[in-house]
């Protein structure tokens, strides 16, 4: 991986304050997504314990050798069985000073709490859920390169779509040209399974593709992204395969405006649900309030959907470094939906949006 020494500078910084801004004096992060976040250890089982004195990082015999390439700046401990109850197990073999104990509650199952509780005895934990997420949320130079490329990887796919034809091809065969296009231009594994949804199906915000033959005269809804380096990538583009409706041409101005006009609103300090409420209340001015009934947007990242949450209740609020969706819809029942979709970054002043496919009705053959 190009970059990789830099890389491992800037993951080692990321836990440093760590425990000074939390309400425990040592943090056992377990959810792999944070542990790459801290580590740039990219296995399948792994976790990290940060106490005032040390930094240990655990993982299985399977992963010796990677985790000693990949994870600088932490004690390795190889565990006889799982991560997490080899890193209790260890902690309370050894009487390591803990004091109050964070942990990741929201991505410990009941068991794995009943064995940290049992290996350690006497510490004191403290559900510090959420912690390294926040830290997750504002990117590094590093992390919006990664981001960026997966984001052109797939506006190249769609791009090559646009130059293809799809009427008489499935959901299906769309789906894998698409996916195909993206992985042979350098993807990581998809962050999700990729939605192409025709005609009538397109009202499902989340269809899954099926054999059904796309024809001529309907939307497609298209929802993919590409990895790059585990940053993710999300856009949506609708597309029509001939002469619509008007009034399904009319929900897709009335989409692509309120995707246009939340994207420009969207800039630092800017609370989530204000960006929400702009989109949200341009589609109820059209009259077409209660078909849209998902949130705008999430934050992006090394997970596909992560934090700021853009819905109606967030309390969160938008920062420089953000990398964010933006993705109105519209979906009436029998008829076809449109939703339109963009990674955007959170820039010093406006928003930046990092996927740029063509957001006008294309008409595909
Ligand atoms: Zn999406
Ligand atoms: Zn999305």
């Amino acid at each position: 991986m190009a970059g990789g020494t830099h890389r491992k500078r800037a993951a080692l910084a990321r836990g440093h304050n760590l425990l000074n801004e939390l309400p425990c004096d040592s943090l056992l992060v377990s959810h792999l997504a944070n542990v790459r976040y801290l580590t740039g250890f990219t296995g399948s089982s792994g976790c990290v314990l940060i106490t005032a004195r040390q930094r240990l990082f655990f993982t299985d015999f399977r992963y010796r050798l990677q985790a000693a390439r990949q994870v600088r700046g932490y004690r390795l401990v190889v565990t006889g069985g799982a991560a997490l109850e080899g890193a209790a197990a260890y902690a309370g073999s050894r009487r390591l000073k803990l004091g109050t104990l964070g942990y990741e509650g929201r991505h410990l199952r009941q068991a794995q709490f009943g064995a940290l509780k049992k290996a350690l005895r006497g510490v004191k934990l403290k559900d510090c859920g959420g912690a390294v997420e926040r830290l997750r949320q504002v990117k590094d130079r590093g992390e919006l390169a990664a981001v960026r490329r997966a984001c052109g990887i797939a506006d190249a796919a769609l791009a090559r779509l646009r130059r293809r034809r799809v009427t008489g091809s499935s959901e299906l065969q769309v789906a894998w040209m698409l996916e195909r296009s993206m992985r042979e231009a350098g993807s990581g594994p998809l962050p999700f399974p990729i939605i192409v949804a025709s005609g009538a199906r397109s009202a499902m915000p989340h269809a899954v593709p099926t054999e059904r033959i796309i024809r001529p005269g309907e939307l497609v809804v298209v929802d993919m992204g590409a990895s790059v380096g585990g940053y993710c990538s999300d856009i949506t583009r609708t597309f029509a395969t001939g002469p619509l409706p008007p009034k399904l041409e009319e929900v897709y101005r009335v989409v692509q405006e309120a995707q246009a006009l939340a994207t420009a609103a969207a800039r630092p300090g800017t609370a989530c649900a204000e960006v929400d409420a702009l989109a949200r209340g341009h589609i109820a001015a059209a009259g077409y309030g209660p078909q849209f009934g998902h949130a705008l947007g999430h934050g992006i990242g090394l997970e596909a959907h992560e934090g700021p949450v853009l819905a109606s209740r967030s309390r969160d609020a938008l920062a420089a470094g953000m990398t964010v969706t933006v993705e109105p819809g519209v979906y009436l029942e029998g008829r076809g939906g449109v939703r339109i979709e963009d990674t955007v970054l959170i820039g010093a002043r406006r928003s930046v949006p990092l996927t740029t496919a063509p957001r006008e009705l294309i008409f595909l053959r």
